[in-house]
């Protein structure tokens, strides 16, 4: 069992970690920058979506895609604001939404994130998609500014409500309230893609995911306009099928392990089946199963 657990890792692993940083192409990447009110804006690359506040009083920047891309992302915030980056939230430790720190850090951002999330950054680390330790982050990529459960900027005209969600996509995840503008930035704790990842080995978990859903949810009215940290602008209405799809498997593998089946037994039943995989059934099933057994 240990064997395929490591096995299927791997397989998520270097899809969603290795795959882009190593074989893709960047120079073929385009910044899109989507409106979403006067001073809040959101930019698709590769990687996690961006959200970006601008104002006089400098922007806000939630998370920073690959480095490879700094520069494209770094013109295409010029294009609708001469403020300077003063700050960048990072949603979680993954190289995908935090691989431009170190260049927005040299250029004097102020990077900010869950203390577990920095943590992650500053250990050597085995990782075993590489089978190779991951180095820790060079000083300028990391986060000066860590806080536990919240923290809240106020500049721009704007209350930027930063707030933990426990054991979710990882142990460090965050998600952004932009209080006057109706905003939220999910980070990974929801995605659009199908069935999310849940990084268990990094302290994720299926009861964190729904409960970060929720904790969406708790700040969304039906005018809120939601950042996913993959895919498409959102709406409480996408959040909210979201968590049914999450709770509706979760019970499903509940009911299972109950009945002490083994986590091969559930993917044969496959609980997931009428959602669009994402992350692959099986290994979204044995993370799930993972992170349940493990309590
Ligand atoms: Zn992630």
């Amino acid at each position: 069992m240990k064997n395929i657990f490591f096995v299927i890792y791997t397989v998520i692993g270097f899809c969603l970690f290795t795959k882009k940083s190593f074989s893709q192409n960047f120079d073929t990447v385009q910044i899109k920058t989507h409106k979403m009110s006067e001073t809040i804006y959101m930019l698709e690359g590769d990687g996690g979506n961006i959200g970006l506040l601008t104002g006089k009083d400098g922007t806000v920047m939630i998370d920073d895609q690959f480095a490879p891309l700094s520069e494209k992302i770094k013109t295409a915030i010029k294009q609708v604001t001469d403020a300077p980056v003063r700050f960048v939230i990072n949603t979680h430790f993954h190289g995908d939404h935090v691989g431009g720190n170190e260049n927005f850090g040299k250029d004097g951002a102020i990077i900010v994130a869950q203390s577990n999330s920095r943590l992650r950054m500053t250990k050597d680390e085995f990782d075993s998609t590489l089978k190779q330790t991951r180095k820790a982050a060079p000083y300028d990529a990391l986060p000066k500014v860590t806080f536990g459960d919240s923290v809240t900027l106020h500049l721009d005209g704007e209350t930027v409500q930063v707030t933990h969600v426990p054991h979710a996509h990882t142990d460090g995840d965050a998600i952004i309230y932009f209080k006057e503008s109706n905003i939220i930035h999910a980070g990974d704790v929801f995605v659009r893609y199908g069935l999310p990842f849940i990084d268990q080995p990094h302290g994720g978990s299926i009861d964190g995911m729904i409960a970060g859903t929720d904790a969406i949810l708790n700040l969304a009215d039906d005018n809120t306009k939601i950042i996913p940290g993959h895919g498409d602008i959102a709406a409480k209405k996408d959040v909210a099928d979201y968590k049914t799809m999450l709770v509706t498997i979760r019970s499903r593998i509940a009911d299972a392990i109950k009945q002490g089946k083994s986590v091969d037994d559930v993917i044969a039943m496959d609980p997931t089946k009428e959602y669009k995989a994402g992350v692959g059934r099986s290994e979204f099933i044995v993370l799930v199963y993972e992170s349940m057994k493990n309590k």
